[in-house]
């Protein structure tokens, strides 16, 4: 098992133990305090640095075990190209590498936070403490041994050892202003730690009941935590969400979580995530290949949680909402059918032409109940909607659709400075127009031509009172995600972040 890491702050004059981690830019100059540790070995580390083309590059690191001073186990020594242009993603993606260059097994290991123009700011440090504990993070609870395979023999060499945790020890100019803003971060990390978590766990664990559960912790933030059961739904009227669930074992849930930390009765801003716990096509059903990826169905409302984690635990002076849909869409005797026409809470019906578009008939009702409910200030929706999206956009933007263009650049700006970023897609009556229904008011896939675009118009229909809105399609970020500096998980966290900054940014008072 992974033991993971534990982060700690220390004063720049703490003594190094173990391993020692430094910067250098592409002139291969050091910080003052890494020139002052390491005295006489800069000669010495030139030397090999020229030995293995080591120049400082972003992302670049050169490995000494046991350098003849300072007297450390290994000395790393990581790149940062040119120093003055380092930006946020990149502070991440060092803290990330520096966690990926640590040996297994290391006790205690120590950053020296320090650029050669001068020492990392509290916010900078905080950036690598968090891409390293992001970088740290992996999902190993069911697995029972851990292990490489012996050479000529099928047997795992299993480390009986207990798993060992690293204390990465930052050591910083202004100890109190680093501590203060690690908390902030320390929060974020927690938040997209629990979102892929929730995303990562298989479908016979994390079925509805149990995402209600888990999402119910929150109340040790100071979250309002309520759980809608399907007898309170269907008193709301929320049949469209009601009939996407009807065929699985599983009850269906949404949970509406509230954060209060803005002026009183200043409206709030709300996020909905699609809860699809698994999700099978229903009757409608998906080819086999490929299908257990399904259990990352419910990846917006993953983030969902993890992000009111983030804002109540750094005590965010917002008002927020989240609210998500929990279903299971299973083929069943029970299962809704295509040709079914269901009467959503808006009153508006929805003629099924297909079973597996069914994250927007989820949505449907929870947007419809949040946006009448809270009359936000916006809501935004994240959700694995399509695999259109990925066709257009890869994994490395989310889809944005929105009524709203400046909700629209605010995202795009909080995207492009946390790297969760997001590209704007069109909305129009044109497309608008195909998923008119012959039978209904509206018909739930409009073809295969502009997909994640006829997804979106179908879920504005749903936006009441032109609330401003703006829907993500994460289907191509939120699982599957390539590797990164920051992220060795299948369930990458995405928009925790990003929508934690968009708070940050203009919605705290
Ligand atoms: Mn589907
Ligand atoms: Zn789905």
């Amino acid at each position: 098992m992974s033991g993971g890491i534990k982060i700690n702050f220390a004063a720049r004059s703490v003594p190094v133990k173990d391993i020692l981690i430094v910067f250098c830019d592409e002139k291969l100059n050091f910080g003052q305090d890494a020139r002052k540790t390491l005295g006489d070995a800069t000669a010495l580390i030139k030397k090999a640095a020229a030995a293995d083309r080591f120049t400082g590059k972003t992302g670049a690191s050169l490995v000494l075990p046991f350098p003849a001073a300072p007297k450390v186990a290994r000395l790393i020594v990581i790149g940062v190209g040119k120093a003055a242009d380092l930006k946020e993603y990149d502070c991440l993606k060092l803290g990330g590498q520096a966690c990926g260059l640590l040996p297994r097994g290391a006790k205690e290991a120590t950053i020296l936070a320090d650029l050669p123009m001068g020492a990392m700011t509290a916010d900078q440090a905080g950036l690598l403490a968090l891409g390293a504990t992001l970088r740290s993070y992996t999902f190993d609870r069911y697995k029972t041994k851990i292990g490489k395979i012996k050479p000529g023999t099928d047997k795992a060499d299993i480390d009986e050892d207990k798993p060992v945790t690293t204390t990465l020890t930052l050591a910083v100019a202004d100890l109190p202003a680093a501590k203060k803003r690690w908390a902030d971060h320390q929060s974020i990390g927690e938040g997209v730690v629990m979102a892929r978590d929730l995303v990562n766990e298989p479908p016979n664990i994390l079925f509805p009941e149990e995402f209600a559960r888990r999402a119910a912790t929150l109340r040790k933030a100071g979250v309002t935590i309520d759980i809608l059961d399907v007898k309170a739904m269907r008193k709301l009227g929320m049949n469209a969400l009601l009939a996407v669930g009807q065929g699985s074992e599983r009850e269906s849930r949404m949970v509406v979580m509230r954060w209060n930390g803005g002026k009183a009765g200043s409206p709030p801003v709300a996020f909905v995530g699609k809860g699809v716990c698994f999700d099978t096509g229903g009757i409608s059903i998906k080819p086999a290949s490929g299908m257990e990826d399904m259990r990352g169905d419910m990846a917006g409302a993953a983030c969902v949680v993890g992000l009111m984690h983030a804002l109540a635990s750094r005590k965010a002076k917002v008002n927020a909402v989240g609210a998500i849909g929990l279903v299971e869409n299973m083929p069943d005797g029970k299962a809704y059918r295509p040709g079914d026409i269901l009467t959503s809470m808006s009153g508006q019906t929805i003629e099924v032409i297909n079973t597996d578009a069914e994250g927007r008939v989820v949505l449907s009702d929870v947007l419809w109940y949040v946006g009448k409910k809270y009359k936000p200030a916006f809501m935004v929706n994240l959700a694995t909607l399509t695999g259109a999206i990925l066709v257009a956009l890869g994994n490395e933007y989310a889809g944005m659709f929105s009524n709203n263009d400046q909700l629209s650049e605010r995202l795009s700006e909080a995207g492009l400075a946390t790297h969760e970023r997001v590209w704007r897609m069109p909305l129009g009556p044109e497309y608008d127009k195909l998923i008119d229904s012959k039978f209904a008011d509206v018909k739930n896939t409009g073809g295969r031509n502009a997909g994640s675009i006829t997804a979106a118009q179908f879920l504005q229909r749903f936006v009441p009172d032109k609330t401003p809105w703006a829907h993500l399609d994460i289907a191509g970020t939120g699982m599957g995600s390539p590797q990164t500096e920051i992220s060795k998980s299948w369930a990458s966290g995405f928009g925790v972040r990003l929508l934690d900054r968009l708070v940050r940014n203009h919605y705290e008072r």
